[in-house]
């Protein structure tokens, strides 16, 4: 692992995380497991065999079940949270069974915008709230759940156990006790989840669903996988050569799947507080040099992540905040969407309740195992001397 690349620290791990050492280990020996695991012949079982030590390896890393729970690959989460509840919407639609989607405008893309094809199927999406810490309120969730349930809808629940955006952790304790008083099926957006809290192993298995993205935590792109329980509703939007037990038709990516595995041994010697310490003391540096002109927006919330600090700098577009950061040779996050070289305001910012001008000013700085390796007071000093432009 290098400390930084071209001289460039990489503070966005968030968004994607480089490649594991384990990983660049096995590709650098040649060896790209291009067999059809479905062949029956040597070159195909060899592909075959890394896919099982890798299946077996994900139950045993999260403590769950292969009698409970069914594990297949994908492309990564995207695509993972498109077929389980695309999947179900379609499937109810067949069956006229009206359900309801439960989501929180604080949700990634890939979860909100499945809205319109939801709607468009007759199902209802509805938003639950959540307040300016990125918090909601436990026993009204649950209400709105058994009001539906009382409505003879079905319901689904996304739980984003961390936000992508501002690393606020929603323990999964909360979703358990949404499981244990009502018949809502919950479906965990885990992105963000592996090597990001201390205990980051600890899944539940009283929830239905945890979708994952492995090049979030050091393996290819390209590559994700779902635990879903053998008893939750399932339909499959792909269909084709019922690969995966018909979870997910395509040929298996061998090499993107053996990643997985190679790239979460490698976060298993992780130690994840480490981060949390460098994450306070950068926040504290910041705070004491640049004060009010900055807010850090998950400041009060009860529980963070260890490696996500968002915050809003005042005075300053997400234009000139993206490019001289950049020009500092750090790569970071604004959220602000750009088309057209139009920055847009940050939409997490603005749904947490921050005005049009607030939110255009939201800088993501989110690190990873390599900013361990860089001495701290120089990745302090270069990030100080860009917020320090950014307030002229
Ligand atoms: N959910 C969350 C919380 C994410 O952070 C991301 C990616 O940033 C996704 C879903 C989608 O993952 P991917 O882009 O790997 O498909």
């Amino acid at each position: 692992m290098e400390k930084s690349i071209n001289n460039r620290y990489y503070l966005d791990y968030n968004a994607t995380s480089p490649l594991a050492d384990k990983v660049k280990t096995f590709l650098g020996k040649g060896d790209f497991l291009f067999g059809n695991p479905s062949s029956i012949h040597q070159t195909g079982k060899a592909s075959r065999k890394k896919i099982n030590e890798t299946i077996d390896f994900l139950y045993k890393t999260f403590s769950l079940s292969p009698d409970e729970y069914s594990l297949y690959f994908h492309s990564g989460a995207t695509e993972g949270i498109n077929t389980y509840f695309k999947g179900i919407a379609l499937k109810h639609f067949k069956e006229k069974i009206p359900s309801t989607f439960i989501f929180s405008n604080l949700d990634h893309s890939a979860v909100m915008s499945l809205e319109e094809d939801l709607i468009s199927l007759g199902h209802e999406v509805v938003y639950f709230s959540t307040d300016k810490n990125s918090e909601f309120d436990l026993s009204e969730l649950i209400k709105l759940i058994q009001r539906k349930e009382v409505d003879g809808k079905k319901v689904f629940l996304n739980f984003t156990v961390i936000n992508n955006e501002t690393g606020v952790v929603w323990p999964l304790t909360l979703a358990e006790a949404i499981k244990d008083s009502t018949d809502c099926q919950v479906h965990v957006d885990a992105v963000q989840l592996v090597g990001k809290i201390e205990n980051w192993k600890n899944l539940s298995s009283k929830l239905d669903v945890y979708n994952f993205s492995a090049h979030k935590f050091g393996a290819l792109k390209g590559i994700g996988f779902t635990f879903i329980k053998k008893s939750s509703e399932f339909k499959s939007l792909l269909t084709g050569g019922n690969q995966q037990d018909g979870y997910r038709s395509g040929t298996e990516n061998a090499l993107g799947v053996y990643s997985v595995k190679l790239a979460l041994e490698e976060m298993l010697e992780f130690e994840p507080k480490n981060l949390r310490e460098l994450k306070n003391d950068l926040q504290k540096n910041l705070e004491s040099e640049f004060g009010d002109k900055l807010v850090f927006v998950n400041k009060n919330s009860k529980a963070t992540n260890v490696n996500t600090l968002f915050l809003i700098v005042k005075d300053s577009k997400a234009d000139q905040i993206s490019m001289l950061f950049d020009l500092a040779q750090i790569d970071i996050s604004t959220g602000s969407a750009c088309s057209s070289g139009i920055f847009k305001e940050n939409r997490i910012l603005k749904n947490l309740g921050y005005d049009s001008l607030l939110s255009l000013s939201g800088l993501r700085i989110s690190l990873g195992p390599s900013n361990l390796l860089i001495q701290k007071e120089e990745l302090f000093d270069r990030v100080v001397r860009v917020i320090k432009k950014l307030s002229h």
